[in-house]
């Protein structure tokens, strides 16, 4: 049988056309590895055995029978566990959820069934998508396939280690201020943030409305673009989306390319030196203010958040405390199954939105979410896209954030792209030479100009390698 390791899309689909592999052993081979890894990585919240298999077997007869496949069919994927899965588990890493069996799958779910992908498993996550390290989940801790005393990032940490780990040949992630990019960037792979509205979010757990974005995880470019076009497009289900014009082949040559001038690490004066060398132009540029933008965010999200979770209430979804009245059903369910920081997100979100409070806050935090779209606008009539690093730093230890603050820190690059609904994509571009822990570069674009980013980040990746190495397990 052909090597199976790390296959991109494309490379899977060739063996299972040529015959070389089976989708059956295909589905195997990722259940073998999460059997036999997953116990040092802890990715997998439930992985689905027989259904995977069943659904491969149907792949295989098909193609037994000399009809053709399409390039996502017997793919198997892992997602986030805040996608709905009809019959299959959905948590959201909550307590609160814990043996909740949803009726029905997310859009975004159902388009990748429909193209004849797997889902294998589901994977771990910050509780509600609450963080950036995974460490919220109220289940277990994901390591980082680097390094197994770092945290894989948040929230789509488990989606990140799953396919630096190859528990899956790619991910669904979710992102309301960098939890795709984030965990990409910490565990070496590549996460897309697509523009707001251009993948549904109907059936994904709400964070903060506004803000959610769906998108892929994967080992390179190319399988990004082939699940966005899978998944993204009107929903009449969700009243945000829009239509997106996927046949845009966008050309890349000469791009104008922002770079911050505040960030000058290693990793920018590589990113600087490619994007020359392939006949870009680097413009120094000032980054709209990204510690308002932080503020601002963690204003608005959690306003958003303190109303999406009110649906938690004991009663119709989920867990429900022992109690002897309604009002204490409602209390002491959230006081029981809701995790602190998703307690304290509910607060602050609480207390914006109350009367007296919220003109100092909630409406002060959307001025500035307005002031920082008009700067990306005058940005991007300087340059076709916007580089920074992903993160200040590489995936950190275990347990070095425990102060809220400090980890609502690590968001001040990403959260921007979200306040302003722009696509944003996390790649590869080197490693931190004390930790050996792998580096991300965040490349930003215009509103509904995905496939720029994509097809700058597809040039970075044909003209490097970090996206090819492996952490061994
Ligand atoms: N780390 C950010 C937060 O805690 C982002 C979360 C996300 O994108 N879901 O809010």
């Amino acid at each position: 049988m052909a090597t199976l390791e790390y296959l991109s899309i494309k490379q899977a689909h060739d063996l299972l056309i040529n015959k070389q592999v089976s989708a059956k052993e295909l589905v195997q081979y990722y259940l073998d590895r999460i059997a036999k890894y997953d116990d040092k990585i802890n990715a997998c919240l439930f992985v689905r055995k027989k259904n995977a298999l069943k659904q491969a077997e149907k792949v295989d007869a098909k193609i037994a029978r000399g009809e053709e496949i399409g390039l996502l069919e017997g793919i198997p994927y892992t997602a986030k566990d805040m996608f709905l899965t009809a019959g299959v588990p959905t948590t959201a890493a909550s307590k609160i959820l814990r043996n909740f069996i949803p009726p029905h799958s997310a859009t975004a779910i159902n388009k990748l069934k429909s193209s004849g992908a797997i889902l294998i498993a589901k994977v771990n996550q910050d509780e509600f998508a609450h963080g950036g390290s995974t460490e919220n989940s109220a289940y277990k801790k994901t390591a980082n396939p680097w390094n197994k005393n770092h945290v894989p990032g948040g929230s789509s940490g488990g989606s990140a280690a799953a396919v630096a780990a190859d528990f899956g040949i790619f991910s669904l992630g979710t992102d309301t201020g960098g939890s795709i990019r984030q965990p990409a960037s910490y565990c070496g792979v590549i996460g897309f943030k697509p523009t707001y509205g251009r993948v549904s979010r109907y059936g994904v757990v709400a964070m903060a409305s506004s803000f959610d974005c769906i998108g892929p995880i994967t080992r390179n470019a190319e399988d990004a673009e082939i699940v966005l076009h899978t998944i993204e497009g009107k929903d009449s289900m969700d009243s945000t989306t829009i239509e997106s014009n996927s046949s845009d082949e966008n050309t890349i040559e000469n791009l104008t390319v922002g770079i911050a001038k505040e960030y000058d690490g290693d990793s920018m004066q590589t990113a600087n030196d490619l994007l020359t060398s392939v006949g870009h132009t680097v413009k120094e540029i000032e980054l709209p203010d990204s510690e308002l933008a932080l503020a601002a965010y963690y204003v608005l999200v959690p306003s958003e958040i303190s109303s999406n979770l009110e649906r938690y209430d004991g009663i119709r979804y989920g867990a429900r405390a022992k109690a002897t009245s309604l009002n204490e059903t409602y209390t002491k369910t959230r006081d029981e199954f809701f995790g602190p920081e998703v307690k304290r997100r509910n607060m602050i979100g609480t207390y914006s939105l109350s009367a007296g409070y919220y003109d100092a806050y909630y409406e002060k935090a959307m001025q500035v979410r307005t002031l920082l779209c008009k700067q990306f606008n005058e940005l991007f009539k300087m340059c076709d896209v916007i580089v920074t690093p992903t993160t200040l730093s590489p995936a950190f230890a275990f347990g070095a954030k425990t102060d809220p603050l400090q980890m609502y820190k690590e968001d001040i690059l990403t959260v921007s792209s979200n306040l302003a609904g722009v696509p944003a994509i996390s790649i590869p571009i080197g490693f931190d030479e004390a930790t050996k822990l792998p580096l991300g570069l965040h490349i930003i674009g215009r509103q509904g100009e995905d496939t720029t980013v994509l097809a700058l980040a597809k040039q970075i990746q044909a003209n490097s390698d970090w996206h090819q190495r492996r952490p061994k397990l």
